[in-house]
């Protein structure tokens, strides 16, 4: 019902930024190539996401908006088994409990659906003409939650979370093709070649990109790659430091300590590196009971990673100075 709706809409949807989440995610996991993502005002007056992905069957169109109807997993437990960024079916009706949201969609086969919500409420469901994917525009986010709106901050405010979260997306999926644009000005172009250098370049620039090397180690557990600055590039925050275990975002400070030891030495005091780690690992050494909405985890082997991870930093240095 609608105020379950809202109710779960504060825990998924806290600012611009979780709509560009939820939506770029769900792109993903409908296997898309080329994902655009439109804002105006940050995201606050409208997000829209346009995606190349397999598109809804018209009769999983109404089901999309029902809250736990569609979970592509069952138990929080699995989130690391699963292949799927989604996994609670409670993006799309919490989004829709909160802003005006049409999705345009296709499966390539027939003709497409056009769905509009307004507060949640379905005001049209038709068929329309529609290419194979999916595009939804969401419109006054927060309009029927005064005080969620008198959170947010401001545009530049909120447009950095937006941008720090297409960072890192582009770089946990080098094969798809990101664009961001915010105002009809581009900010962000990832052509989608799954190089990860490249991906780096679109983000810091060429220059940047060019003084960050590669790095890799491994052992019977984790398999890590990834890249580092060198020690001529660093920055004021560990805001630059991205870590993801098998596809997903994760935060775990023992980890981030373990990069910053890695790279002790090399690192004036309060400059931290550039740095990206993409870690596999057995699903069962990830703890998620931690804080699951905010991806912070636990390792069972925690120890083990984080000299690997140290040990992966130190090599890539010492190979760059041979
Ligand atoms: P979840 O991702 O947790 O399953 P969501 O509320 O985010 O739940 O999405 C509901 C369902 O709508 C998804 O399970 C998926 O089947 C479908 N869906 C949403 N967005 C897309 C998209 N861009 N392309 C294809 N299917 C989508
Ligand atoms: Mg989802």
């Amino acid at each position: 019902d609608h105020l379950s709706n809202k109710i779960a809409a504060g825990e998924v949807v806290e600012r611009p930024a979780s709509v560009v989440k939820e939506l770029v995610e769900n792109a993903i996991d409908a296997g898309s190539t080329v994902i655009e993502v439109e804002l105006e005002e940050a995201g606050l007056s409208k997000v829209r996401v346009i995606d190349n992905g397999e598109g809804i069957e018209e009769d999983d169109c109404l089901t999309a908006f029902e809250r736990h109807a569609t979970s592509k997993i069952k138990d929080e437990a699995d989130l690391f088994r699963i292949r799927t960024l989604g996994f609670r079916g409670e993006a799309l009706p919490s989004i829709a409990s909160v802003s005006e949201l049409e999705m345009k969609t296709g499966t390539g086969n027939g003709p497409g659906t056009l769905v509009v919500l307004k507060g949640g409420q379905l005001v049209k469901h038709e068929r329309t003409n529609s290419r194979k994917g999916t595009d939804v525009t969401v419109s006054n986010l927060f309009f029927n939650t005064p005080a969620r709106l008198k959170y947010m901050k401001t545009v530049h405010t909120e447009l950095g979370h937006v941008t720090d979260l297409l960072n890192r997306l582009a770089l946990a999926h080098p094969n798809i093709s990101f664009r961001l644009k915010h105002n009809g000005k581009q900010l962000l172009y990832t052509n989608g070649n799954g190089d990860v250098r490249q991906v780096l370049a679109a983000i810091y620039g060429v220059e940047i990109a060019k003084k960050m090397i590669p790095l890799h180690a491994e052992s019977l557990d984790f398999v890590i790659d990834g890249y580092i600055s060198l020690p001529e590039v660093t920055r004021a925050s560990r805001n630059y430091i991205s870590t993801i275990v098998n596809g997903r975002f994760i935060k775990n400070f023992p980890l981030m300590k373990a990069i910053e030891a890695g790279y002790h030495t090399l690192l004036p005091i309060g400059r931290y590196p550039i740095a990206f780690l993409n870690i596999q690992m057995d699903p069962v050494l990830v703890d998620v009971n931690v804080h699951p909405a905010k991806l912070e985890v636990r390792f069972s082997k925690e120890a083990e990673l984080n000299k690997l991870v140290e040990t992966a930093i130190r090599q890539a240095f010492q190979a760059k100075t041979l």
